[in-house]
């Protein structure tokens, strides 16, 4: 199979270094093996992503030296694909309304164990199951916008194979973990939980997006950053319910700043346009991140 990539980036503030990095990473191993780049806006929160940010990537990008091929994929235009795989999920008893905040799940996942902090998995605190039912959710599922919808984790992992569960690690995880990666079953249910797959205000979620457009856009190898290794398990277990094709996954470093914190958007000294504005050039870039 032809090698297929893509850089999907949020238009929710500038472009950093790290950004740089993990865009020209992908960029050259498409490149260097006669493949193609393409490029996702993942412009779901729609409260946080800008126009002019979305202006900026582009603009950066070309300045970086990278071509991506068209057409480039906005997850604002993909809610009815999202919509369909949600359906799906929940034709298969596995999705259900949650009408919890915040508050309610810290204090469900607080209570018990005075004390000792809830349990974080790789969406933060695993969520304790107060709106979970006992039987599959039956009926129509919920219009958008009513309620947020979580996956149940253990009836899902039942229904899929544990041979389903592994992934090809090109790069390496954050202990570097490397070639196939078994995704534990139990482990899903208790360090991970039942995820949030469509947010009441977006009607979607990064990782049921993620998923679905990758199969969408035909990716083959995933390029992205160390922090994303353990949400791949997510996204294998929905590709397994799914039934969509599992592509290869190299999770590459981080650029971190000079106190050793990963660079965030809101480091905007680190910004692609600030270091275009002092005058460095794209090969500066590649030099700063070590390439
Ligand atoms: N949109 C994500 C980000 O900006 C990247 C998602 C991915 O590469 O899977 O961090």
């Amino acid at each position: 199979m032809t090698f297929r990539t893509r850089f999907a980036p949020s238009p929710t503030g500038p472009l950093h270094l790290g950004h740089a990095y993990s865009a020209l990473l992908a960029h050259d191993l498409a490149m260097a093996r006669g493949g193609t780049f393409l490029l996702r806006i993942e412009d779901i929160d729609t409260a946080r992503a800008r126009p002019a940010w979305e202006a900026q990537i582009y603009d950066d990008l070309a300045w970086l030296g990278i071509q991506w091929s068209a057409p480039v994929m906005r997850q604002s235009d993909r809610l009815p694909a999202y919509r369909d795989a949600l359906r799906r999920l929940w034709d298969l008893g596995l999705i259900y309304p949650c009408h919890c905040n915040r508050r309610d799940i810290e204090a469900a996942a607080t209570a018990p164990q005075e004390g000792a902090g809830p349990m974080i998995g790789p969406d933060g605190i695993v969520y304790p199951g107060i709106c979970r039912p006992a039987l599959p959710a039956q009926g129509t599922m919920p219009a958008d916008g009513v309620a947020a919808l979580r996956l149940d984790m253990a009836r899902a992992v039942k229904s899929v194979a544990a041979g389903d569960l592994t992934f090809h690690e090109t790069g390496a995880g954050p202990e570097g973990q490397t070639g196939p990666v078994a995704v534990a079953p139990d482990a899903l249910v208790t360090d991970v939980g039942d995820v949030v797959l469509a947010r009441r205000d977006m009607g979607t979620s990064y990782h049921l997006s993620v998923v679905v457009d990758d199969a969408a856009q035909g990716i083959t190898d995933v390029v992205r950053g160390h922090d994303l290794f353990e949400a791949t398990q997510i996204h294998v277990v929905l590709q397994a319910l799914l039934g969509l094709p599992r592509p290869g996954y190299c999770h590459h470093r981080l650029i971190r700043d000079d106190s050793g914190k990963r660079l965030a958007k809101r480091d905007d000294a680190r910004a692609i346009a600030a270091y275009r504005a002092q005058g460095a050039s794209p090969h500066d870039i590649r030099r700063m991140v070590g390439l």
